[in-house]
């Protein structure tokens, strides 16, 4: 299945000279999504992941089928302010300011072999911020999967030690 043929290229969005990559053709086609979700689900297994975690919000659509398969848990990863309980933050820079992430504290147990899936790999801040939560609270990153990876953007540079699985690359 050519993934590809599911994703809408839209110039200027959210702001000008920026390409989005719109993913959400691919969920509205059963077949593309099951197959997308088969295929991180595998890698989930390679790895022997124990926890999925997922920054939002589209690290829930991509990461929560693959926890409902192999009947594992689901830690969700949020922006300030959404999650109830004690939570672990961490503040990482985007080009122009900073961007916080949570997640809850006991989300994670020391050992837990914890597989991050998100829809997109851009610079990489989201997924290094995500991986620094999931090892402060003593999980282990058993791996790092991606529906997509902008290449020119070059993120695998900030997550060379760990697998990496892109279904796509622009
Ligand atoms: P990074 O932190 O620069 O790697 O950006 C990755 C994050 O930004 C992911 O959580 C994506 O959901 C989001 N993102 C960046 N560019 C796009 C895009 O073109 N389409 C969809 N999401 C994007």
């Amino acid at each position: 299945m050519n993934l590809k043929d599911y994703i809408a290229s839209v110039a200027d969005f959210p702001k000008e000279g920026i390409l989005f990559r719109d993913i959400t053709p691919l969920m509205l086609n059963g077949k593309a999504y099951k197959y997308a979700s088969d295929e991180f689900t595998t890698f989930a297994k390679e790895q022997e992941a124990t926890l999925i975690v997922g920054p939002e919000a589209r690290g829930f659509i991509f990461g929560c089928p693959v926890s409902v398969n192999l009947g594992i848990g689901f830690a969700p990863v949020r922006k300030p302010g959404k999650l109830p309980r004690e939570a672990q933050s961490v503040t990482y820079d985007l080009e122009y300011g900073t961007n916080t992430l949570s997640i809850h504290k006991d989300a994670i147990k020391k050992g837990d072999r914890v597989l991050i899936i998100d829809d997109l790999l851009a610079t990489g801040g989201t997924v290094e911020a995500t991986i620094s939560l999931v090892e402060s609270l003593g999980g282990i990153v058993v791996g790092l999967a991606f529906l997509i990876e902008l290449e020119e953007l070059n993120g695998r540079d900030k997550i060379k030690q760990y697998p990496v699985k892109a279904l796509m690359k622009y």
